[in-house]
């Protein structure tokens, strides 16, 4: 079987439909508890250079301001249009970038770099200048063409000569908002986008010779049907991004409050979306995109589509990257770090964080810090997400462990799921199938005892 092979099977994906974590870590972000401090980061920064060959450094950094409020939105951010918040943001970002940097060596290169939000377009010229020589002051950005620098674009926040002048502060990367081009599904989640809008953005994009372009949509909006999602469709392919990421709408609005504004009886039906993301699945395959997985689909000839083959995939809090084997240094409001055997996540609220800074402190507020199970166990599932199967014997060779004594009770599961089709287990490794490649999250859940013990698992969503 190779990467391309790909089975939507409606009825097995409807007896899995349950909920569960993404894996963009593990443990998740919902078993970070409040034990871990700013002391546990600057311990695991210090034994980061202290490795053989330290790894290089993915910078992220957190905008949280958004000029409007989408309502299907389930981000940390604050909807504003005073810009000049974002001059008192840049100062205290500054300030951490000053704390944060000094604990780690000169000399470690920055060789992803990714600006997320909110929007981080909401920043005018000379804040976004600002931002940027606040990093470079600080950090070694990497000046090398394999370099990832990416940005998520708002393209209701820019113009073709912004996107002109990230390319020139050196971004080689846009991701941008687009979810739906239907008038009424944009109206109903207050995001009025016009198509010619995006397309000039898309174009400005281009124009730069980025590396990549990705755009984002979301299956499950108010008003949104089949037909309807299939003319959104028909409007991306026309645009062939190089990468697609589409998104399940998850409804939760006791938790995202911004989402009390959907009205529920305006939803599509789950069978529905379920038809939709079929759909979505065809129409993209049949226009030449890969399935990279979960709900991301990448050109045959972008990076993300030549890991998945030759098995180099990894996922970290940005999705599917091919720059995982990297320390992970967050700033701002909300964002969270990782180093080997360490995830922390900054103070959640702006007063908070403001607070920590002005106190001289790192503002960390939570994380875990990873036993040599939790390790092993991230690496099954790393290797179900990214590679769609689970070697025993690399397990065995880096951890000294026989994987299939130390799994002994997953392994009963893992059995129950090929005896349904989703899987296919030898001696040597559990392969998913064709069918089981859309359920990567059920299989890779089997080896995740952190979200067992949680009593939150609710708060995760469907896994289609
Ligand atoms: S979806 Fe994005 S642009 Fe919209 S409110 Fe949320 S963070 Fe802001």
């Amino acid at each position: 079987m190779t990467e391309a092979d790909i089975e939507f099977d409606m009825e097995l994906v409807r007896r899995h439909d349950v909920s569960g974590p993404r894996y963009t870590s593990y443990p998740t972000a919902a078993s970070f508890d409040t034990d871990i401090s700013e002391d546990d980061f600057r311990r695991h920064a210090q034994q980061s250079n202290e490795l053989p060959v330290p790894r290089p450094i993915s910078l992220y950094v957190h905008v949280p301001f958004c000029d409007t409020l989408c309502f299907y939105c389930g981000c940390n951010k604050i909807a504003t249009k005073n810009r000049s918040l974002a001059d008192s943001y840049l100062d205290h970002l500054e300030k951490e970038a000053g704390m944060v940097s000094s604990l780690f060596d000169k000399d470690r290169e920055v060789t992803q770099l990714h600006w997320g939000g909110g929007t981080p377009t909401f920043l005018t010229t000379e804040q976004t200048d600002r931002l940027m020589s606040i990093l470079s002051s600080h950090w070694n950005l990497s000046s090398a063409d394999e370099r990832d620098f990416s940005i998520e674009i708002d393209p209701r926040s820019i113009d073709a000569r912004g996107i002109e002048h990230l390319a020139s502060l050196g971004f080689n990367r846009f991701s941008l908002g687009v979810q739906d081009v239907d008038d009424q599904v944009q109206q109903a989640v207050n995001r009025v986008q016009p198509v010619e809008l995006t397309e000039s953005i898309i174009k400005a994009c281009r124009d730069t010779g980025a590396k990549s372009l990705n755009v984002d949509l979301i299956y499950g909006l108010p008003f949104q049907t089949k037909e309807k999602f299939s003319k959104t469709l028909d409007k991306v392919i026309e645009w062939m991004p190089d990468r697609l990421s589409i998104f399940n709408y998850a409804h939760m609005p006791e938790i995202f409050s911004a989402q009390t504004r959907i009205n529920e009886g305006d939803l599509p039906a789950a069978s529905e979306k379920l038809e939709m993301f079929a759909m979505t699945v065809e129409r993209l395959t049949g226009a030449g995109y890969v399935y990279i997985g979960l709900d991301h689909f990448a050109r045959p000839e972008d990076e993300l589509a030549k890991a998945l083959h030759d098995g180099s995939l990894q996922r970290n809090f940005q999705g599917y990257t091919t720059h995982a084997d990297t320390d992970l240094v967050s700033l701002g409001v909300s964002s969270i770090s990782s180093f080997y055997r360490l995830f922390t996540q900054n103070e959640k609220t702006l007063e908070g964080y403001y607070e920590r800074i002005d106190a001289g402190e790192l503002p960390v507020i939570r994380g875990v810090e990873l036993t040599l199970d939790d390790c092993i166990r991230r690496e099954a599932i790393q290797q179900i997400m990214c590679r769609n199967e689970l070697d025993f014997d690399s397990l065995d060779e880096q951890y000294y462990i026989t994987s299939k004594s130390y799994f002994n009770e997953e392994l009963h599961q893992i059995r129950l799921l090929e005896d349904d089709g989703l899987l296919e287990m030898t001696d040597s490794k559990i392969r998913l199938t064709a069918k089981g490649r859309f359920l990567a999250r059920i299989v890779a859940m089997v080896f995740d005892t952190a979200s067992q013990q949680l009593a939150t698992k609710q708060r995760f969503s469907k896994v289609i």
